[in-house]
């Protein structure tokens, strides 16, 4: 549904497009015969405005953009009876394999606004939207001609994708039962959130009105994603085999799906990112070398601190523990969290032994996120020499801050973040990780060695219990270990930057991730 390639190519909106975008880079650097299939969207994600009011505001604006290459083709998908024609455009330009993007936003057509806006709608919207990508995707790759050994779905909202490949073998005088046989063993299908609301479904006279069902029974219908029709038991029914995105996660998604029958297991394959993206190679150099770690981190601290100044007057001091945090602004994420016990925090932010940027944007349909963009946004007005918000989270702000920050603070709810990739990306850069131990960073942290946990991985259903217990350990660990270390110790901050790095940079890599998926997914 997304691709991050680019900051200024607005086709993504968070980890799952930045994901896709490194791995089709990835492909690229290592010669892997994989092209991608998306949508192009008219208005990308949402940009955020924060208004004088410190709420934020969703605006939208259309995208042109002149490097797309028009390969002349155009696919039809019939939707609420209609045939909609699907655009194929062509890009390569980010050094990635070839990726295709469907586009609906053509003169012949009555619904152009199918692929406005990236996870703009829930309801009828985003089914069309899904039927694009899905049933058009397949189209479109038959009519461009490229032969498919293995379609990996990224997420749930590619499996309208499995019902063309079962209605193109029963038009060749298969049987569904066959079919469906058949077409399994070409699928496999990656999930990524253990957030219960965050994994689709949709009613089934909803699907079959919108003509989802592309032929098939609702009785077929039923027995692929259920009733209501969830899209990402439909993925595990579909696939020969899925897999999660990191170990932990892995255990948690077969708890979460452990009552679908007939479906395929799930191993965890850990993401990983593209190094000439979002790793500053001297930062790795010096590594290696073990010189010059600390003067090359505090040229990236400056760029960052020179960044912020240029967005919003505020000059943050080099020489003061800067912390980091940037991602969606999904409540489970608690991107306020660190403000919660007034007594602890502020004489850190008065005296300015921490300094925290903050960036992220919530769904446009969120308001417990935007409730907490708020929040974040009153602390950098009320702290403005400690707190600072960037407005319209981006590539490059993630860039700058995973580059730039002494320490990456990460503490969602366990188990709900998946993976992580941000955390990926300033491991690398010697930025160290101050993290719950969820997702990717229980198989890397090694505690006061190449960053620091908190939370020693405890969990409950109980959310206030949850949260009064790692808030105690957060501070626990950034009183005692994370801001002593940074003003007494610096000998033994750089040892850990080296550490983070070295103990990162190949573990966590898109290469290792593409290889793992040749050998665990791909290859039969
Ligand atoms: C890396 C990245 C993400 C994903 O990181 P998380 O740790 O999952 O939040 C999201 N958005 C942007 C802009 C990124 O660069």
């Amino acid at each position: 549904m997304e691709y991050g390639l680019e900051s200024s190519f607005k086709i993504y909106a968070g980890g799952l497009g930045i994901l896709a975008g490194d791995y089709l880079k990835g492909a690229k650097d290592y010669d892997y015969p994989i092209v991608g299939i998306g949508i192009k969207w008219r208005q990308g994600y949402t940009d955020q405005l924060i208004g004088n009011d410190g709420k934020p505001y969703d605006t939208y604006r259309n995208y042109d953009y002149d490097f797309l290459e028009d390969t002349g083709i155009k696919v039809p998908v019939k939707i609420r009876q209609r045939d909609v024609m699907c655009k194929v455009w062509k890009v390569d330009k980010f050094g990635n394999n070839q990726l295709y993007l469907l586009d609906t936003d053509i003169p012949e057509n009555e619904d152009t606004g199918i692929t406005s806006n990236l996870y703009g709608g829930f309801g009828e919207d985003r089914v069309a939207q899904e039927m694009v990508l899905g049933i058009g995707g397949i189209r479109a790759l038959r009519a461009l001609g490229i032969d498919i050994d293995v379609y990996h779905f990224n997420e749930g909202h590619a499996v309208f994708a499995g019902f063309e490949l079962i209605r193109e073998k029963m038009y060749n005088g298969m049987s569904f039962e066959e079919a469906f046989e058949k077409t399994k063993k070409e699928i496999v299908f990656t999930t990524h959130t253990p957030v219960v609301e965050g994994n689709e479904s949709h009613y089934l006279d909803r699907l079959m009105y919108m003509g989802a069902n592309n032929g098939l029974t609702l009785e077929q219908m039923i027995k692929i994603g259920g009733s209501p029709f969830n899209m990402t038991v439909a993925g595990l029914r579909l696939s020969r085999v899925s897999n999660a995105v990191s170990k932990l996660h892995c255990d948690t998604a077969n708890k979460m799906w452990k009552h679908v029958d007939e479906r395929s297991d799930i191993i965890g394959i850990t993401n990983g990112v593209h190094l000439p993206t979002w790793v500053d190679e001297k930062m790795i150099e010096a590594a290696e070398k073990g010189e010059n770690i600390w003067e090359t981190h505090c040229r990236n601290k400056n760029e960052l601190i020179e960044f912020v100044r240029e967005k919003t007057g505020v000059r943050l001091e080099p020489n003061k523990l800067l912390i980091g945090f940037a991602r969606r602004a999904a409540p489970y994420k608690r991107g306020d969290f660190i403000f919660k016990n007034k007594e602890i925090i502020t004489p850190l932010l008065e005296e300015r032994k921490i300094q925290i940027i903050f960036s992220g944007k919530a769904h446009p349909l969120d308001d417990v996120g935007k409730t907490i963009v708020q929040n974040i946004v009153k602390m950098s007005k009320k702290y403005p020499k400690s707190v600072v918000f960037l407005e319209n989270y981006d590539m490059n702000i993630g860039k700058m801050l995973t580059r730039g920050c002494d320490v990456w603070l990460n503490n969602p709810r366990r188990p709900k973040e998946a993976s992580g990739t941000s955390g990926m990306k300033a491991a690398m850069n010697g930025v160290l990780n101050l993290s719950i131990l969820d997702g990717w960073w229980p198989e890397a942290c090694e505690h006061g060695v190449n960053g620091w946990q908190f939370g020693d991985g405890f969990q409950t259903k109980n959310v206030e219990k949850q949260d009064s217990h790692d808030l105690k350990a957060l501070y626990n660990v950034l009183l005692n270990e994370v801001i002593p270390t940074y003003y007494e110790n610096r000998e033994k901050w750089v040892e850990m930057m080296k550490n983070s790095i070295l103990s990162t940079k190949d573990m966590f890599s898109i290469k290792r991730m593409l290889e793992e998926y040749y050998e665990k997914m791909y290859i039969d």
